[in-house]
């Protein structure tokens, strides 16, 4: 009850739960993310690198005011906060999803979601698309106070992804 009598709603809806999960994932993450600093310091020094974005990320962008060169700028210069190796339950093909954190260019947050198939032996070019893009601090109940680590996973969901790579950044 708040001070004038009204119920506040709490955001998280099982505490304990979001905790101990808070915790596997960041006995998860410390292996996981040494792994993807490596994985991004490669792609980026690839001499063929490309940045590609789907559809979807495309369109959030444009609904979010948010400018390639911002998801450019998080990519580059931003750090990997989950990483994993897929089969993943929201795509097709396997290889590797990073979220990135990063700042734009008003100094808020960014996260961006990408997915990087492993560089087959031969191939010309190394393609990172980017899946979606979002603003962390619009969901604070979330995200720790650095928007580096998720602490509630009771609404955590996935966008409607999709699978193209439409589009060059
Ligand atoms: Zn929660």
């Amino acid at each position: 009850m708040s001070s004038n009598g009204a119920i506040v709603m709490e955001y998280c809806q099982n505490k304990r739960r979001c905790r101990k999960l808070a915790e596997e994932e960041e006995e998860r993450l410390k292996v996981a993310l040494h792994k993807a600093e490596k994985m991004q310091e490669k792609f980026l020094l690839y001499s063929k690198h490309s940045i590609y974005a789907s559809a979807h990320a495309i369109h959030r962008m444009q609904e979010r005011a948010i400018h390639p060169s911002e998801v450019h700028g998080v990519i580059e210069c931003g750090f990997p906060i989950d990483f994993a190796y897929i089969p993943h339950p929201y795509f097709v093909d396997k290889g590797y999803i990073f979220t990135f954190c990063g700042e734009g260019d008003y100094g808020q947050s960014l996260h961006v979601i990408c997915s990087l198939p492993p560089l087959s032996p031969g191939s010309q070019r190394w393609i990172l698309t980017v899946r979606t893009v979002y603003d962390p601090s619009l969901y604070p109940e979330e995200w720790n106070e650095d928007f580096t680590r998720r602490v509630c996973f009771c609404y955590a969901r996935p966008e409607q992804y999709d699978e193209t790579s439409d589009y060059e950044l």
